[in-house]
């Protein structure tokens, strides 16, 4: 039965899951609406890893993803007058920065494939719009068969079917401002959703998907806000990306960090490109930053002005490039943890249901993997509706608990108050890669792990040398339903 679908947010998961399930049933009628005027751009590099490579493959998207990568191999640790301290997050054993091919790099600091999330918005969007127009043109081509077979059929031979194709729309400078559930009279079960658009227009849907990011209206609409709020677990970390142009001395395919003092961290990504990204971290002033979240882009810079001024390094470049920038966004990071993904016909899916924070570097990936596992329920329960989403709640469950495992255990040592603590980190991190730990754990990791966490420093390890990729964890589902073959 094709289905009346509404997925509010068109960043990753939202295209993504519209191009699946155009895939799996070319009938349903999908419409995708986005707050921003146009599509969303803003946002720093981002990793796909782990299950969203073959995701990727099967969407028949690699090649364009890989063509737009971010070159950057590794990070190195700055003072605060930019000189280097030492380098981590290099997988040595795999090649390390001579790596120019998807497949080889390890699960570190810089992941197999790191895109810029402008890029990769653009991809899904026009991957979604493509996948419409093929099968529009397959089934144009259907129905030139099917009257040619109708015509033959008056002759007494030939059969054929005529496909229905449903619509695949992007609606611009739209957001909910209700919805209210119905269910069916006699089961008394789900049957749809009625939402009032900000135009004040109202529909029906047969699902309605929370695709909205972090601090989802689609999820406070559906589950209370109270629920909403009290599913965010903050990290207690404040975050504020944006890009300035490059010096030649920023070019570099390894991103720098500095620590300062102060609960203060700027961190550089270049990828030999010719603006440099920003970001500052913190884990000071939070109240004056969640107050500053509600006001204007101005008022929220002058709020992180402040919090940096006299951070070292750079700091006048890059507040002054702030303040010049059009790419500003900040927020808090946390991690959305929820008792269910749905409630009647709302789903949630990507960092709307299940925000990893982007200290997991899996947010990508995971909404990929989600929105894989909600569009291959849907196709293999067909007009169950109900059983998919109760299926995808399931299956997700497990592979959330382990996607939002923070490796590092407490943030806070990676941000500490006085030069002392700053001392300890970068003193660290120079012994460290003097004492060439990264491969000495890398050859030895087992028992190299063992004698550094009796050390007493094991995050810092952790923060230097690539984590392995955990075996017998959580295994992407295979849905033969979805039309695109085995998982490679
Ligand atoms: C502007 C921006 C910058 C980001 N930068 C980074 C970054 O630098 N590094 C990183 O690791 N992660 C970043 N993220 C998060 C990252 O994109 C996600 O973790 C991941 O890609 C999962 O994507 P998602 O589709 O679930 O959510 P998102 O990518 O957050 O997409 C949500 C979409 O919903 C839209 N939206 C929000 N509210 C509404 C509404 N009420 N109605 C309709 N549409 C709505 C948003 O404009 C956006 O297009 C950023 C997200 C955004 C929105």
């Amino acid at each position: 039965m094709p289905l009346n679908i509404l997925i509010t947010g068109a960043g990753v998961s939202g295209p993504v899951l519209a191009h699946l399930l155009r895939v799996s049933n070319p009938s349903h009628n999908i419409t995708i609406i986005e707050r921003s005027p146009s599509l969303r751009l803003a946002g720093q590099q981002i990793d796909i890893k782990s299950h969203g490579v073959p995701i990727i493959a099967k969407l028949g998207l690699r090649d364009a993803i890989v063509s737009k990568r971010v070159n950057e191999t590794g990070a190195e640790m700055v003072d605060a007058k930019g000189r280097s301290l030492g380098r981590f997050g290099i997988d040595e054993a795999e090649g390390g920065e001579k790596m120019g091919v998807v497949g080889k790099r390890g699960l570190g600091f810089t992941s197999e494939i790191e895109i810029m999330r402008g890029d990769l918005v653009r991809v899904v969007v026009e991957g979604s719009l493509g996948v419409q127009r093929r099968v529009e043109e397959d089934a144009e081509r259907g129905k030139k068969d099917y009257e040619t077979q109708r015509a033959k059929k008056r002759e007494g031979n030939g059969k054929g079917r005529e496909t229905s194709v449903g619509t695949l729309t992007y609606e611009f400078n739209k957001t909910l401002t209700s919805l209210s559930q119905h269910s069916d009279s006699v089961t008394g079960k789900p049957a749809g959703v009625t939402v009032t658009f900000s135009t004040n227009e109202q529909k029906t849907y047969d699902l309605v998907i929370g695709a909205d990011g972090q601090s989802s209206q689609t999820r406070r609409l559906a589950f209370s806000s109270q629920i909403s709020n009290s599913c965010f677990h903050s990290l207690g970390i404040h975050t504020a990306y944006y890009s300035i142009p490059s010096l030649p001395s920023d070019l570099s395919t390894l991103a720098r960090i500095h620590i300062s003092t102060s609960q203060r961290a700027v961190m550089t990504r270049n990828g030999d490109r010719d603006s440099t990204q920003i970001y500052l971290f913190t884990m000071a002033s939070g109240d004056a930053l969640r107050v500053s979240y509600k006001q204007d882009i101005v008022a929220q810079k002058a709020v992180w002005r402040e919090i940096f001024t006299g951070v070292g390094w750079q700091a006048e470049r890059f507040l002054d490039g702030m303040d010049k920038c059009a790419d500003f966004y900040a927020c808090e990071l946390g991690q959305v943890k929820l008792p269910s993904l749905y409630n009647g016909r709302v789903v949630l899916l990507g960092d709307a249901g299940y925000c990893p924070s982007p200290f997991t570097g899996l947010g990508t990936t995971v909404s990929l993997a989600g929105a894989w596992v909600l569009a291959g329920e849907l196709a293999r329960h067909g007009d169950d509706v109900d059983g998919a989403l109760e299926k995808y709640d399931g299956v997700m469950k497990p592979a959330i608990r382990e996607w939002q495992e923070l490796q590092f255990g407490d943030l806070g040592t990676f941000f500490p108050k006085g030069r002392w603590g700053v001392w300890v980190l970068e003193n660290g991190v120079w012994v460290m890669d003097r004492l060439m730990v990264r491969q000495i754990v890398g050859w030895v990791w087992g028992s190299g792990v063992w004698v550094v966490e009796k050390l007493g420093v094991g995050k810092l390890v952790r923060f230097m040398v690539p984590k392995k990729e955990k075996d017998g964890g959580w295994k992407l589902p295979e849905y033969p339903e979805l039309g695109l073959g085995a998982l490679a």
